[in-house]
């Protein structure tokens, strides 16, 4: 199997503006956990070229060093090029899923993937996973033991105000429902009125970064389908599912049905950040006195680019100190089904994050992504430190001010 001509020209496209200046190198979690030149985004890219030149077979070699890519595209924020890898990425892995399907996805992930299309199948496999955990291979075991216990009641419509709509996603709704369910309470706090549509499910980010795009577009047309018909912001709280759904105008861009509905949808999706930025109501808040450090989603911001925000809602909190430290913004190894498939790997990445984590001395982490707030859960477990891991919106609504005009439901 060789590249098909249009990803055959996007790799190439992107290629042409890289001037291999290696500046991208210091920005990849997987070079700077290993050194190795081949699981830099240069060296990546320079396999990508080879194999699209047919210099290399689009095979094993190939597979493992995109395998060993976390996806986080930090390497893009990085380039003064504007090199766009998350395009070579997405060609090299739809390529590679096409030529076989054991290169991208083992049984195990193909069984998930097809798991999380439906939330309802996806929550009582979750609930046979937590009762029959032995049975589950560690990786898995260790991030299901990282899950809040109880999921809760599903996530419901509240408030009365400027009308927005919430994205539930499949993981972030059934394995760590309670960020969606303080979000909407947020922003029904902040005056909107939230709707909560039926018929939205998994995003598709999980599939397409396995290279399974058809799947992908599938889940993006039902979900542009399920939001067409509300108005005002779509809304999530997820930074890898939010910078997914920006992007299903590239998703769709070939499909003509669905090209103008997925970018009319791209456009209204917001995250719980932006949204309560430019919220109707201000919210104010009351600190603890705790040392607060922040792990930004390293989608939110290397593809959605707004990584300042959650920070500057965090650091609006008075008595509370938002404390920087070194790996804030860098992926913490779970990006989607990595920290299951490379968990060596994965643990590696987390590691040297780990170390930044200490200096910083927190009293609290909070997160913007439900699978950081596993990695991170899993990973605090297994270092002993019971440092205590929230969403961004349990811990902000944890810090509503209970008094003022401004904070009234
Ligand atoms: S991707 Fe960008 S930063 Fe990396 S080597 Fe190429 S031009 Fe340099
Ligand atoms: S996406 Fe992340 S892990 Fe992959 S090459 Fe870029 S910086 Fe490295």
């Amino acid at each position: 199997m060789r590249f098909r001509p249009p990803r055959a020209a996007a790799v190439l496209d992107e290629l042409s503006h890289c001037n291999k200046c290696g500046f991208c190198l210091p920005a990849c979690p997987t070079y700077l956990a290993t050194g190795d030149e081949y699981l830099s985004p240069r060296g990546r890219l320079s396999l990508a070229e080879a194999a699209v030149a047919g210099e290399m077979p689009v095979g094993e070699e190939l597979a493992r060093t995109f395998a060993l890519c976390l996806g986080c595209r930090a390497c893009e924020s990085a380039c003064p090029s504007g090199v766009r890898y998350g395009r070579v990425y997405e060609a090299v892995r739809a390529t590679l899923f096409e030529t076989t399907r054991r290169y991208t996805a083992p049984p195990a992930a193909r069984a998930l993937l097809a798991l999380v299309r439906r939330r309802g199948r996806f929550a009582r496999a979750v609930a046979a996973g937590r009762r029959l955990g032995w049975l589950l291979p560690p990786a898995a075991r260790a991030v299901l033991g990282a899950a809040p216990p109880d999921p809760g009641p599903p996530t419901a419509p509240a408030g009365t105000g400027e009308p927005a709509q919430y994205f539930l996603g499949c993981v972030g709704e059934v394995v760590t429902g309670s960020a969606n369910r303080a979000a909407v309470a947020l922003l029904a706090r902040a005056g909107y009125g939230v709707g909560v549509p039926d018929g939205q499910g998994c995003c598709g980010a999980l599939h397409a970064h396995a290279g399974d795009l058809e799947a992908a577009r599938d889940l993006a047309r039902a979900n542009v389908a399920a939001f067409e018909g509300t108005s005002g912001p779509v809304v999530n709280h997820a930074g890898g599912c939010g910078a997914f759904l920006k992007e299903y105008g590239h998703l769709l861009a070939d499909d003509p049905a669905w090209r103008e509905r997925a970018a009319a949808f791209a456009g209204r999706v917001r995250d719980l950040a932006e949204a309560l930025a430019g919220a109707p109501r201000p919210l104010r808040w009351r600190g603890r006195g705790d040392r607060v450090a922040l792990q930004n989603s390293c989608h939110l911001v290397h593809v959605q680019r707004i990584g300042e925000l959650p920070g500057r809602l965090l650091a609006e909190v008075p008595e509370d100190r938002l404390v920087p430290w070194e790996g804030g913004d860098r992926c913490c190894g779970s990006a989607g089904l990595y920290s299951l498939l490379e968990p060596e790997m994965a643990a590696r990445v987390a590691a040297r994050s780990l170390e930044g984590l200490y200096r910083a001395k927190p009293t609290v982490l909070v997160v913007n992504n439900p699978g950081c707030a596993l990695q991170w859960r899993k990973t605090l477990k297994q270092a002993g430190w019971d440092l205590p891991v929230r969403s961004l919106s349990e811990h902000l609504l944890a810090r509503l001010a209970s008094d003022g005009p401004e904070s009234g439901p």
